[in-house]
């Protein structure tokens, strides 16, 4: 491809870096690498300390974000304004979280259990894809700053488990960050990446990688074969991590000490907290650990450590165990197993697994930093700077279809290897609707009107359902020739209609820089416009079935409170005819936070007559 010097920020021409970035987009850390003199190397703070960028996010009343270790020191004392553990809810819609609320000092929102969740500071809403897009940014201003160069394409990883929703989430955050993901790749993935297994094609393997942070804990079953990952299995505990062993610890020292919980002066129970750290890294490579807190003594030993953290460690195995029933394989099938994250630092954690495994563990690399130094390694070999392997044949622009509101939905991503075949459900949006256009889509920008439109067929015959109750299954199977059959089967009749198209069909390499170019610029414009007509189609649900709901309870309803939900649902239909995507969802939260315990009774109502029924 054409080689393009353009800011994507302004337009200019200026230095451009052709680096492509390796980033791990971590729940509490992430961190960005590259290949610097044919060595993976993670980018370090400008004091050349620190490589890991804490996951969070402060939002100043001024309007003001920051991110980082900056941030961090806002989660104390501003909790409501300070996003950490975005990753949890990328892809997430409210129906997969309201319960974990708690986990969260911040207010996580929807109106529509099938919605994308929100996060709501002050009056504004921003999406976990805005938020992680923010990470993103501060990752690339690192390295842009070190490189003193711009820098435009990234390998980003995700936990092996991430579905079809949180991977193009992940993407979406990097192109409104102004970098074009070329791959998304597994986190376990990368980390094998990193210690060069899988490098060579002739050897079929199959390995672990135990990955223990901060806050998750993640089992992957890997095989390797003709340089392909393939994921076997995974399992994990998405609330387990060094966090429960610090947990331990202190809970630890108040047995020993009762007087220590009653202790609320001066940050008391933080300073604990982070005495408890400091311990238990301490005895990582020490036999014993003491220290002070306001003159009581706390003190622990690396045996009494080991005994107090088994519980914890055997819940890990217990994962390994059912990874391996997952996968089908006996421990002796795994020939390598490899350590990832700050938690494999202790030594009991190191010598369980191999112990385990019955193998040696790869821990050479600094487990906090291997993934993104994978991640490096997959970028340079994208870039064709590593000669000996193979690159699988990707399809260069995305494939989608148009959905509600003239939004793209991109099916098949950039970059996705070849030969492949992706099936996504959708169903209908009106009462009673018998066809259903299915119209194909090729590019980058999230409003098909400005992508290249490829062909369209109509669904017909859907037998006459209420609307969300159809289940269409429409289906892309792209060809290594660069053939594509879309597919759309109603799956409740068996109803099927097909196209074939070609879909790089009149193309040439500079038109496709060109399209990708634009989405990079647009990428801003673009995520309002789809983050405005999202709240618009949300709105337009919650309206139809609002109006309904009127009329079907009528008779249950007091006259005050027809008034007032009557008046919510004028506020939001005023908002929706408005290009105010935050007036929306504040118009939608507003309604549904005074109809919800209404909806709640009329639900004990009906339940109760369906019962009366039953007796009869
Ligand atoms: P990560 O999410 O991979 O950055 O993991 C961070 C976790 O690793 C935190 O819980 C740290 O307390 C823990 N950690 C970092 N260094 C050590 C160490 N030397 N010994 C034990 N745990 C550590």
């Amino acid at each position: 491809m054409a080689k393009i010097s353009i800011n994507i920020g302004t337009g200019e021409v200026q230095k451009d870096s052709n680096v492509i970035i390796g980033i791990d987009l971590g729940t509490t850390n992430s961190l960005v690498a590259y290949i610097k003199d044919g060595e993976a190397t993670a980018v370090r703070d400008k004091d050349g300390a620190h490589a890991l960028v804490p996951s969070i996010l402060h939002f100043e009343p001024s309007g003001g974000i920051l991110v980082g270790n900056d941030a961090k020191e806002k989660l104390a004392t501003e909790p409501e304004r300070t996003i950490y553990s975005v990753k949890r809810l990328l892809g997430k819609n409210y129906g997969d979280v309201s319960d974990k609320q708690q986990y969260f000092s911040y207010k996580i929102i929807d109106d529509d259990q099938e919605a994308l969740v929100k996060v709501k500071i002050d009056d504004k809403f921003y999406s976990p894809i805005q938020l992680s897009a923010e990470i993103l940014k501060a990752l690339k201003h690192r390295i842009e700053v070190e490189l003193e160069a711009k820098v435009s394409k990234a390998v980003i990883t995700v936990p092996a488990y991430f579905n079809d929703a949180q991977r193009q989430a992940t993407r979406d955050a990097g192109k409104i960050a102004g970098l074009e993901v070329l791959r998304i790749i597994n986190e376990p993935t990368a980390a094998a990446l990193a210690y060069g297994i899988g490098r060579d094609p002739e050897t079929e393997e199959t390995i672990a990688v135990y990955d223990l942070g901060g806050g998750t804990f993640d089992i992957s079953i890997l095989q390797i074969q003709n340089g392909i990952f393939e994921v076997l299995a995974t399992n994990g505990d998405t609330f387990l991590g060094g966090d429960d062993f610090d947990q331990a610890i202190i809970k630890y020292w108040v047995e020993k000490n009762p007087a220590i919980t009653a202790n609320q002066s001066d940050n008391f129970q933080s300073r604990l907290r982070i005495s408890a750290e400091e311990a238990k890294k301490h005895l990582s490579s020490n036999d014993d650990f003491k220290t002070s807190l306001d003159q009581i003594d706390l003190t622990i030993d690396k045996n009494t450590f080991e005994t107090i953290a088994a519980d914890l460690v055997n819940r890990t195995i217990d994962s390994c165990k059912k990874a391996l029933t997952d996968s089908g394989l006996d421990k002796t099938a795994i020939s390598r197993v490899v350590t990832v994250g700050g938690s494999t630092r202790i030594p009991f954690v190191k010598k369980s697994v191999g112990d385990f495994f019955g193998k040696k563990v790869y821990d050479e690399l600094n487990p906090d930093e291997v993934v993104a130094l994978g991640a490096s390694i997959q970028a340079d070999i994208l870039a064709g700077n590593q000669k000996d392997i193979l690159l699988l044949d990707i399809t260069p622009l995305s494939l989608g279809i148009e959905t509600v509101g003239g939004l793209m939905d991109a099916i098949i991503p950039r970059n996705s290897k070849v030969p492949t075949r992706v099936a996504r459900e959708y169903t209908t949006s009106v009462d009673g609707q018998k066809n259903l256009k299915v119209s194909v889509f090729q590019g980058e920008r999230d409003l098909v009107k400005d992508n290249r439109k490829l062909g369209e067929f109509i669904l017909k015959d859907i037998p006459p359902m209420p609307a969300g109750i159809p289940k269409i299954e429409i289906s892309f199977l792209l060809d290594a020739d660069g053939i594509l059959v879309v597919r759309a089967k109603e799956l409740r009749s068996n109803t099927v209609q097909e196209i074939e198209i070609r879909s790089q069909y009149g193309l040439s390499e500079e038109e496709m820089a060109k399209m990708l170019i634009d989405s990079l610029q647009n990428a801003e414009a673009d995520m309002k416009i789809r983050g405005l007509l999202e709240a618009r189609n949300e709105a337009n649900n919650i309206i139809l079935s609002s109006d309904k709901f009127l009329k079907q309870h009528d008779a249950i309803l007091s006259d005050e409170e027809k008034t007032q939900t009557t008046k919510l649902l004028e506020d939001l239909k005023k908002a929706a005819r408005e290009e105010d995507k935050d007036a929306i969802n504040l118009a939608m939260e507003q309604l549904n936070e005074y109809t919800a315990p209404i909806a709640h009774r009329a639900m004990d109502i009906t339940i109760a007559e369906a019962m009366k029924g039953e007796k009869l």
